[in-house]
């Protein structure tokens, strides 16, 4: 099998309340939930998933947030170094899509190339204002970088499949890791919050069309279901808790 390992890289923590992660929850609940990234390793280069928080574009919000917790060891570029990774061997860059708390670390990359769906990346430039607070254009308006635009779903190594996953945002995408022993892994990316998502269909409270959101957490119920996989979800604390964590990975 080409892919040969999968590690969890924690990001760091935000606090938010509830009513950003359900649709339709009025409470002002406030919850911790962590940022997370992956990479795969496979033997046709370094893959990594989702950039996390940039510290220089970091919220005010987040800075001054009880519940939130940025150490050092929580930049992508420390939880790389223990691996023994630098930015630089990273081949591919994976963004589910460009909110801040996803694409903060591309300008680690300027050797790599930078994967996102076409319409994430034209409608990042040109946001909605109802959306533009979570789109900062310093994270992804980064001359001289290589970009790879997708349009859909697209194979992009032997065992690493960007499935198109609409709805959170206007491109957004999740990506299917088949690992040799664990078995097919799709990191949802914000198709999928929680694992309550996915167990009960619950829709993002941040959200740019909710149909279509709905529809993407039922396809990727689906494919996982054809293919024998799982789905992990992007900002789950109790699921995160179970995650074997860098070093450590699935294979
Ligand atoms: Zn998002």
């Amino acid at each position: 099998m080409p892919v040969q390992a999968l590690y969890a890289l924690q990001n760091g923590f935000m606090g938010v309340e509830r009513s950003v992660l359900f649709y339709g929850d009025f409470s002002g609940e406030r919850v911790q939930i962590p940022v997370t990234c992956w990479l795969a390793r496979t033997s046709d280069g370094l893959v990594l998933f989702d950039t996390g928080l940039a510290p220089r574009a970091v919220a005010g919000l987040v800075k001054n947030d009880p519940l939130a917790r940025f150490t050092d060891d929580d930049l992508l570029v420390h939880r790389l170094d223990t691996l023994g990774i630098q930015p630089k061997d990273i081949d591919l860059v994976v963004i589910s899509h460009l909110h801040y708390d996803h694409a903060g670390g591309a300008h680690l990359f300027p050797g790599s190339e930078l994967c996102v769906q076409r319409d994430e990346h034209a409608y990042a430039l040109n946001p909605a204002p109802f959306f533009a607070p979570l789109y900062y254009r310093k994270n992804f308006d980064l001359p001289g970088y290589r970009w790879k635009l997708l349009d859909g779903d697209t194979e992009l190594m032997p065992g690493i499949t960007a499935l198109r996953t609409d709805g959170h945002t206007p491109g957004h995408q999740s990506l299917c890791v088949e690992l040799p022993e664990s078995g097919p892994v799709i990191l949802a990316g914000d198709c999928v919050y929680w694992q309550e998502h996915l167990d009960h269909d619950r829709v993002p409270g941040v959200v740019w069309n909710p149909t279509l959101a709905f529809h993407a957490i039922r396809r990727l119920k689906t494919l996982a279901r054809l293919v024998r996989g799982r789905v992990f979800p992007s900002h789950d604390p109790v699921f995160w808790q179970t995650v074997r964590q860098a070093p450590d990975a699935y294979r």
